[in-house]
């Protein structure tokens, strides 16, 4: 199989001008007659169906949740990235552009990378004509803070609200064309399967979580925008239900899965307190432009952290990242944290945290101006650790957070499946082996509300000529049967160990093996050692309740098998790149000093994986750096 990117011609500046030039358009009485499903309502999906229904198409969009405004973008706290250079800060497109590459380490494409960069700024116009309520300084002047891996301040937000407060703009747009009968939305309703008809993705099938009922949909053509897989790791900053199904179903329908090892672990969140825990609290990325992170110089250290004096303290980011210092990326400043907490400096209970210290911008800004930045993360930490971090400082600890890998697509968004796009978290693109902090509602929002509904229309305009599949084709029968035979044999199992057991199994072995550092020996063993938790699963599961009814088990279940699965190929993807590169770090690839070493000469490629009755086939998307020379990086 090779795989066409589909790259514009032109230079960087011109690749999506040229793109939409050339691009096909349908007129808009044609638009009406074309039908377009929509999997997830966070920012990527809402922004999609919303501007679908505006150009005249209808959309039925689906979510798992009670409300399509309760996806998880709605959980995203410190900002959204825009080269505006409002600061006059020496920002640019493509200051912005290169930022983004670096941080992926040199493993996304540059044109894909270009267009997020140079579609930021109009993003911050539209949402703030749709009323987005982003910080402003007195006078009115839209404010930014800084995020990890740059120099400049270029992050918008809205305290540290900023997700809900995106989502909800593009919830409203997306009921608008509810209201408008443009769109129709399936809450609580979870896509099981993918429907392919002659290679092209033809509609879903999915399941009525209320009733339990299984039901066809069809279309002309099918948009994931599922969100991230980090919950194979069971502990991670993402909400319980988030899943990796829809991609997982589509992989197996034949759409490759790219870079599935590429994940992201996140500094900041709060650390595990027991393994009856169930999620992770982030702290949010922004809270570094003002938080000191250090731990004691002197291991395993009882004293109290204000006891602690200054000079027997390490603040190890600013020691060894002297030019980024707090602002370290988030794989490098993760990794340099596990290394202080397994050399025994670890603070907290279980000693598997490190400080977060605000007192010395206390000190200069003052309490107000902290409270003025972060008060509602602040108001979280009390709530929940019952800390008052203006007082003393934070405990913090690296967690399982985003994933950069996701469904293949090219320029267009499109899978390799023809008909079928991914959008938003759930593809891979634009972020690389790392993606930087703030990038991911920019990539979800601009993915959702101004590519796909441009590159949609090349595909569509083709299908206009072609008769509507329905849902009596035989396609659909079959893949129902299928779903609901699966179902049934998760079912009957009956064995003696719940859903959590399992997925605690997994996850135990995914955070020792394929988290912040990997090694040959360990992937290897840890394959053998998921594929024992999926047979143990299929024997020995139990589900109760039934199908035809609410079942919070079952939904459980089926993600799990799907997580299983998916595990032994992020172990496969993380076992083949005898390389570090960004959040993927092998030990055998290190400098002396603890730094990642890349392989260019062979291992400049995204991995794409192809499923193929339970194995996986490695295809290669070379990657070709025209504008930009890949040097090694270093934030030091
Ligand atoms: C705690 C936290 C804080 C974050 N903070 C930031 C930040 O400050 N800045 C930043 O840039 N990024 C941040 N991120 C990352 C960012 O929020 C996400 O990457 C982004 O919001 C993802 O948007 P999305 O549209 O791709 O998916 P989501 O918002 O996750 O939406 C997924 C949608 O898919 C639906 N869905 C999933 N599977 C199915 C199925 N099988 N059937 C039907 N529906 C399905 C869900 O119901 C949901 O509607 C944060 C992430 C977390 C977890």
């Amino acid at each position: 199989m090779s795989l066409d990117a589909k790259i514009p011609e032109g230079s960087l500046e011109e690749k999506w001008r040229n793109y939409q030039m050339k691009s096909k358009l349908i007129n808009p009485a044609n638009k009406k007659k074309l039908n377009v499903i929509v999997v997830g309502s966070g920012l990527s999906g809402a922004g999609a169906a919303a501007t679908l229904a505006e150009l005249g198409y209808d959309v039925q969009c689906f979510c798992y949740q009670d409300s399509a405004r309760r996806a998880h973008s709605v959980a995203a706290q410190g900002g959204i990235n825009a080269a505006k250079n409002y600061q006059h800060d020496g920002d640019s497109v493509w200051r912005m552009f290169y930022d983004t590459l670096k941080g992926g380490d040199f493993r996304s494409r540059e044109a894909n990378t270009y267009r997020l960069a140079e579609l930021s700024a109009p993003l911050i116009d539209h949402f703030t004509q749709q009323g987005v309520p982003f910080a402003r300084e007195y006078g009115g002047v839209l404010v930014n803070r800084s995020f990890g891996g740059v120099q400049v301040q270029r992050t918008f937000y809205a305290r540290g609200q900023t997700g809900q407060q995106l989502l909800m703009a593009a919830y409203s747009q997306l009921y608008k064309m509810v209201r408008a009968k443009k769109v129709t939305m399936f809450p609580r309703t979870e896509m099981l399967d993918l429907v392919v008809v002659d290679g092209k993705a033809k509609g879903i099938i999915a399941r009525d979580l209320v009733s339990g009922e299984i039901k066809r949909f069809a279309a002309d053509a099918v948009v994931l925008a599922t969100g991230g897989y980090s919950r194979v790791f069971r502990l991670s900053t993402l909400a319980i239900g988030c899943n990796g199904s829809a991609l997982w179903k589509a992989h197996k329908r034949g759409a490759l899965f790219a870079a599935p090892s590429f994940t992201q672990i996140h500094p900041t969140a709060l650390p595990q307190s027991s393994e009856a825990q169930s999620k992770l609290t982030l702290m949010s990325e922004s809270l570094r432009n003002d938080g000191r992170i250090w731990v004691p110089k002197k291991k395993e250290d009882t004293r109290k952290a204000n006891d602690i004096p200054e000079d027997e303290r390490d603040y190890y980011l600013e020691r060894r990242y002297p030019s980024f210092g707090n602002l370290a990326p988030r794989d490098i400043a993760s990794r340099a944290a596990k290394d202080r907490i397994d050399a025994g400096f670890g603070i907290g209970r279980l000693k598997n945290a490190v400080y977060l210290d605000f007192k010395n911008a206390i000190e200069k800004f003052g309490a107000e101006t902290i409270k003025d930045r972060y008060g509602n993360l602040f108001k979280m930490y009390k709530k929940i650790t019952g800390v008052d971090a203006y007082q003393e400082p934070m405990q913090i600890s690296p967690a399982a957070h985003f994933s950069m890998g996701g469904l293949w697509v090219d320029y267009e968004l499109m899978t390799t499946i023809d008909g079928l796009y991914a959008i938003g978290e759930c593809n891979f693109s634009d972020h690389g082996a790392n993606r930087l902090g703030a990038n991911s509602l920019l990539q979800a929002s601009v993915d959702g509300y101004f590519i796909l509904p441009n590159t949609i229309n090349n595909y569509l305009a083709s299908e206009l000529k072609n008769e509507h599949v329905t849902t009596e084709h035989p396609e659909f029968a079959k893949a129902e049967k299928e779903v609901m035979e699966y179902i049934n044999r998760v079912l009957t199992i009956n064995g003696t160990k719940t859903v959590d057991h399992f997925h605690r199994e997994l996850g135990k072995v995914m955070w020792q093996e394929c988290a912040m550092s990997r090694n040959k020996k360990g992937l290897e063993k840890a394959i053998q050692q998921i594929k024992t938790i999926r047979e143990e699963f299929w024997s020995d599961v139990k589900v109760t309740g039934h199908a035809n009814e609410m079942n919070t088990e079952l939904e459980k279940a089926l993600r799990l098998a799907d997580f299983i699965e998916l595990g032994i190929l992020m172990c496969t993807d993380a076992l083949q790149r005898n390389e570090s590169c960004g959040a993927h770090f092998r030990e055998e690839f290190q400098t002396e000093d603890g730094e990642a070493v890349r392989a260019d000469e062979d291992y400049s490629y995204v991995s794409a994986w192809e499923y193929m009755d339970g194995e996986f086939k490695l295809h290669k998307e070379e990657l070709t750096f025209e504008f930009v020379q890949p040097s090694i990086r270093s934030y030091k």
